[in-house]
């Protein structure tokens, strides 16, 4: 890489502190790390990464205000929005113009408005999908030519403005009701990319739809999936502790015979819900992992909710954690499949090994994931957030057993092969990013 002097470029990265958006921050800066750059992270307290686990990266934390998880995130975001700006710009002028750019997480507004005023690049990082920021310029869209409120009988149909296996139903925020101003604001922040020099997302061509850069009107780097550009994919960035006994328990299991499950870091869910997964998986007879975050069920600490008998035959053929090593388990060879929220990271980190899904959304992005993994690339099966366990255990059966899930899991492969041609010499990501490591140099060359 390019150097000015002896001296490296310095960029500085500000992630949202929730591990969907950290982990990619941090795969991020580990790749900007890897082709030269010195990475410095500012970082809320809240949810803070272990600077011990980065030695490469400096790691600087701002004062947020945020004292515990908030149950709303809007409001723990807005928080952050408003908290951080001085803190920030604190940290920056300390820098004393050694810094060439900043990027920053696309839900962390407030640095665009900081940089601009510091006369600062700023570069707006995306950790999911050009589609799910192309959904909520649709939503604006719809809001503006007044479609919202739509009748319930129109939400099987597809949004027009998107790719087809979209649906109305498959949008982000609800079109039965007029969307609040605070929506609005917050959607029109979250989509705005205003001063930003150029935007990253964790995506990759053979999985997304690009056609939204046009809009954007300045460079855009898909250089996806992170976690295999990174230095090392076993990287640690869990804000939980990792149990590391389920590994020891897969490698006494049958070759592709366990179901993984897990919904990720922020979905909860209803005990009731919880009683119909367990059933429904237990029912299957298949060897399963699941990985359940303490608080994740609604009114318990953990899964004291489940029945006593339903533990017992649980615990014959699976295992439950409270957070698993996710990218070593999906890379065991006996994980043969994964039910899941279809959060963007999980479903990278599960096409990229190659394991076909049983797909649960329950917001955000997820849904969308969900219909392209099910209706455009076709390697999984879909069955909601409320599903009954017969629905559930039909579908283990479906994935795990039959023919149409040996098919999916063909698919998959081919899949996990395409991704790793992409992040290889020549590959799209892999140009992408060397086009994104000239376009940060270029920034800071002398003019
Ligand atoms: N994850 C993990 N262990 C678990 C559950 C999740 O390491 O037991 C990781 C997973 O590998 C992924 C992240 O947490 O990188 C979840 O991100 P995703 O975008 O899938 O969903 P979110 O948590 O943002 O809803």
């Amino acid at each position: 890489m390019e150097q000015f002097g002896t001296r490296k470029v310095r960029v500085m990265l500000v992630p949202l502190p929730l591990q969907g958006h950290l982990t990619p921050m941090l795969q991020l800066a580990s790749v900007l790390h890897l082709r030269g750059f010195s990475v410095i992270v500012a970082h809320t307290e809240f949810n803070s990464p272990d600077p011990q686990l980065h030695p490469d990266f400096t790691f600087i934390p701002l004062k947020d205000g945020v004292c515990s998880p908030s149950a709303n995130l809007l409001d723990m975001i807005a928080a952050i929005n408003t908290n951080c700006m001085e803190p920030l710009q604190k940290c920056i002028v300390e820098q004393q113009g050694q810094v060439s750019c900043i990027i920053y997480d696309s839900l962390l507004h407030f640095v665009d408005t900081l940089a601009h005023c510091l006369k600062l690049p700023a570069i707006f990082f995306r950790p999911t999908t050009a589609v799910y920021m192309q959904s909520y310029l649709a939503l604006l869209s719809l809001h503006e030519k007044m479609i919202i409120p739509l009748p319930e009988s129109q939400l099987e149909e597809p949004v027009p403005e998107l790719h087809p296996a979209i649906r109305f139903k498959d949008l982000p925020l609800s079109v039965l009701s007029k969307m609040s101003q605070v929506l609005i604001d917050f959607v029109k922040s979250f989509s705005d990319i205003k001063s930003a020099v150029a935007v990253i997302c964790n995506s990759v061509e053979i999985l997304d739809d690009f056609s939204l850069q046009h809009q954007y009107q300045v460079p855009f780097f898909p250089i996806g999936p992170l976690h295999k550009m990174a230095s090392s994919s076993s990287m640690q960035t869990s804000l939980l502790q990792e149990d590391p006994g389920c590994i020891a328990w897969l490698d006494k299991q049958g070759l592709k015979s366990v179901l993984y499950v897990s919904l990720g870091s922020v979905a909860t869910l209803s005990s009731e819900v919880l009683v119909e997964t367990a059933m429904g998986i237990a029912n299957s007879g298949q060897p399963f992992l699941w990985a359940i975050r303490p608080s994740s069920v609604a009114g318990s600490e953990w899964i004291e909710c489940l029945p006593q008998g339903l533990r017992e035959v649980i615990q014959e053929r699976g295992m439950i954690v409270k957070w698993a090593p996710q990218k070593e388990v999906l890379a065991h060879p006996a994980v043969g499949g994964f039910l899941s929220h279809c959060g963007w990271n999980s479903t990278l980190e599960s096409m990229s090994q190659g394991v076909a899904m049983i797909c649960m959304p329950f917001f955000g992005d997820q849904r969308i994931n969900a219909r392209f993994l099910v209706h455009v690339w076709e390697v999984g099966v879909e069955i909601g957030n409320k599903a009954d366990r017969k629905s559930i255990e039909e579908a283990v059966r479906v994935l795990m057993v039959e023919e149409q899930g040996k098919d999916m899991r063909l698919r998959a492969a081919e899949i996990k092969h395409k991704l790793h041609l992409s992040t290889v010499k020549d590959g799209s990501s892999c140009r992408a990013l060397d086009d994104l490591v000239e376009f940060i140099t270029s920034l800071s060359a002398p003019k």
